[in-house]
């Protein structure tokens, strides 16, 4: 929460829960990852919030963009980003999405799989492109695991089969799962990828590129490692498994620069308890799993919730949307605490919702707008 946050929310007139974003804390975020990893670019991983106040900052700081559909794509080139700064890193694509993007200038492709590689062939000629390993993503909040990448080990096949079809093998990417708490998670994939480069050397193949993906936390309920803790803990892990021989890398981070930028403002529309007896109230507020608040799937993310009576003594509480629809409820499993004076028609905050909230947003579900958000 920051000051121009609290400002902007002070003077706010309109109905609704809103995001507030302060794009100051998304430079500072940017800046950070330039000195935790210095020698390291940063590609935007525009799916996490691809406002494009957002994406003219980052474009105009020089920032670098993955991107995962054609939209996207033209979000990033509208932003004043050139073609040759982005990397079109979904593994999943149509044909024709392929040519597309080739056609704006794009040649730089993520792959999994031979398949992906003849489409890559065929409709980008001469163009990169990077294999994506598999990551268990353990360590992680959410994991990214299983839907993508192929067994470290085929990595080099599929390469080669890149190199035989005309295109640049140029290197290697995982993901180490979403908000990773394990600044040592890295490692193990880039063992990994240094395999993968040795293999590609012995069929005369030469690798650049290694691409870390994502996975730097923002700070929700639970402390996370100093980014800082992570750039350290990569470099040296590159070290081990690359020598002296080090590869160019990129990073593409999405929560890690946006998350802790947003907050939510939202109201308590009901609070309740379903018999006299019960310990536990339930507390209903106006946003839920439908407008936004969907990684809290399985209680994955903890947000840190603020309300004005937050030195008050706390007890546990069920938290749900508004919508009548029983998946609605944000956190049952672990009870979450809030102040027993919290009352009906309240505003609380939502902490670090800058990433995946906005578009995640119904259209319309049960009559509810979308999530209004709004950058300053
Ligand atoms: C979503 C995604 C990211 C961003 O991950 P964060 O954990 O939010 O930093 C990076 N790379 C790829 C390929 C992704 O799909």
């Amino acid at each position: 929460m920051t000051a121009r946050i609290r400002e902007f929310l002070k003077h706010r007139t309109q109905d609704g829960p809103c995001l507030v974003l302060d794009l100051d804390v998304v430079r500072e975020n940017y800046q950070s990852f330039a000195k935790a990893l210095p020698d390291t670019k940063v590609f935007y991983a525009v799916k996490a919030n691809p406002a494009p106040e957002i994406l003219k900052l980052l474009a105009g700081l020089g920032s670098c963009f993955d991107v995962a559909s054609m939209s996207e794509t033209h979000d990033v080139l509208a932003a004043g980003a050139t073609p040759d700064r982005i990397s079109y890193g979904n593994t999943i694509k149509k044909e024709s999405e392929i040519a597309a993007a080739f056609a704006l200038g794009i040649t730089l492709f993520a792959v999994d799989c031979e398949a992906e590689v003849e489409k890559v062939a065929r409709a980008a000629p001469g163009s990169r492109v990077i294999c994506r390993i598999h990551c268990d993503g353990s360590g992680s909040e959410w994991p990214l695991s299983r839907k993508f990448g192929c067994e470290p080990a085929y990595a080099a096949d599929i390469l080669e089969l890149a190199h035989k079809r005309g295109l640049v093998a140029h290197g290697v990417s995982f993901h180490v799962g979403s908000q990773q708490h394990n600044v040592e998670a890295w490692d193990r994939a880039l063992a990994s990828t240094a395999s993968v480069f040795r293999a590609c050397t012995e069929r005369g193949i030469t690798l650049a590129m290694v691409n870390l993906g994502g996975g730097f936390p923002a700070r929700y309920v639970r402390k996370t490692p100093k980014l800082e803790s992570y750039g350290k803990a990569i470099f040296r892990s590159l070290r081990k498994h690359f020598g002296n021989a080090l590869p160019e890398t990129i990073v593409e981070p999405g929560r890690g620069l946006v998350g802790n930028a947003g907050v939510i403002e939202a109201e308590v529309v009901l609070i309740t308890k379903r018999s006299p007896e019960d310990e536990v109230r339930w507390v209903y507020l106006d946003i839920g799993k439908f407008h936004g608040l969907a990684e809290t799937i399985d209680e994955s993310i903890r947000y840190p919730i603020r309300t004005t009576h937050d030195r008050d003594e706390m007890a546990p509480c069920i938290i749900a949307g508004p919508t009548c629809d029983s998946v609605d409820v944000l956190y049952e499993k672990t009870h979450y605490p809030l102040p027993v004076s919290l009352a009906i028609g309240d505003k609380v905050l939502i902490e670090a919702t800058g990433a995946y909230t906005a578009t995640y947003s119904s259209i319309g579900f049960n009559g509810y707008p979308p999530l209004r958000q709004y950058l300053i």
